[in-house]
Order: structure tokens, then sequence, then C-alpha cells
């Protein structure tokens, strides 16, 4: 599914080998540093409420039309999208950086995250979840260790964090209005 991204790890610079989101950064880009990442009115508030700044996301239709491709999730398609083809996602930093991404990876306590980001790197659609993405690179897990473990990502969460998202998603295309202080872009 779409934009998903992984939290970027904290943990683990000190040691000689560092594995998963750190070990991505070493690498190359991480998908904090590349991906268009949407915020559900849930999300909005929840960081708002955080950080007490309310323009940290705007409307941008993807850059990626291969995003749009989701027949297999209409609720999505139908929940995100406004009819001029945008969505609200976070904005990013000149480099292209996540606005929320610091010098120890995400600066947003994980349960303030969009929730995107927090399911990242499982796959899922309205239905539950259905699998897990292998985006991510084969050299950021120890052998005979998987993604999940690597992330520490229980899936009591993961199914906790898809529930809550897909009921903002279905909470209804109004909340997308709660704001007249955001950018609304084309890009
Ligand atoms: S909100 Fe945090 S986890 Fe999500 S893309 Fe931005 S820096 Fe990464």
């Amino acid at each position: 599914m779409g934009e998903q991204v992984s939290p970027a790890v904290v943990a683990g610079r000190e040691k000689p080998d560092v594995w998963g989101c750190v070990k991505c950064a070493q690498l190359g880009k991480t998908c904090c540093q590349q991906r268009e990442i949407f915020v559900t009115a849930g999300d909005r508030e929840r960081i708002a409420v955080h950080t007490g700044i309310r323009d940290f996301w705007e409307y941008r239709a993807p850059a990626d039309p291969s995003y749009l491709d989701q027949d297999d999730d209409p609720v999505w398609l139908q929940s995100v999208f406004l009819p001029d083809g945008t969505r609200p996602v976070l904005t990013r930093k000149e480099n292209g950086d996540c606005r929320f991404l610091g010098p120890a990876g995400c600066e947003l306590p994980l349960e303030v995250r969009p929730l995107v980001c927090r399911l990242y790197p499982y796959e899922y659609t309205a239905v539950g979840i259905i699998g897990v993405s292998g985006d991510c690179p084969s050299q950021v897990v120890p052998p005979g260790s998987t993604i999940l473990q690597v992330l520490n990502m229980r899936a009591a969460d993961a199914v906790r964090w898809h529930r809550i998202l897909y009921a903002e998603l279905r909470a209804g295309k109004e909340s997308f209005h709660d704001s007249g202080t955001h950018i609304r872009s084309a890009g």
C-alpha cells in the first residue's frame, strides 16, 4: 500500500553493528527522506497537540501516479483523496526529508507519529494486515532475524494502529477541511 514509512530508529548508534533504519541511513536515503506521508485528521490533531503547530501538512497530489493504483483497497481510495486528486501529507524540508526527521531520528513520540509511519513495513488493506513490505534492504536485517524483529514491532500494536487508521479514514472527508491555515499544493 502507498505511502508507508519506517520510524527512524534512535537507538543503536553507539553499537558497532547497527541494523534497521540506522543501517539503512548508512546505505542511502531512508523512507523518512523520500516518502510522502499521508496524515489522517487524527494524526493531524495528535501532532498539533504535541508540537503546538498546525502548519506541518499540506494537500498534495501523489508524485508517483502508481500510488493511485490501489484497487484492492477502495476504502483508502475513497477516503484519502479529494476530488482534485490531492491528499493531506506532511510537509518536507528543502532536501526532501520529512519535517519531523531530526539528527537522531523521528522527533515525534511513537504514539504521535502518523499511523502510516507506525505501521510500516506492514502491508494492509481495509480488511486487515496482509503482509510485510519487501522494500527494506536485506542488508539492514542481521542473519537469522526479520525486519519486524529489528524494528521491535509487535503484531498487537500493528493491529491496533490499523484499526485506528481505518476508523479515522471512515470518519469522513469533512475532517479534511478542519483547518484553513494549511498550504494547498498540486506538487
Ligand atoms: S513522521 Fe517520523 S517516522 Fe514518519 S516520515 Fe517523518 S520522521 Fe519518519
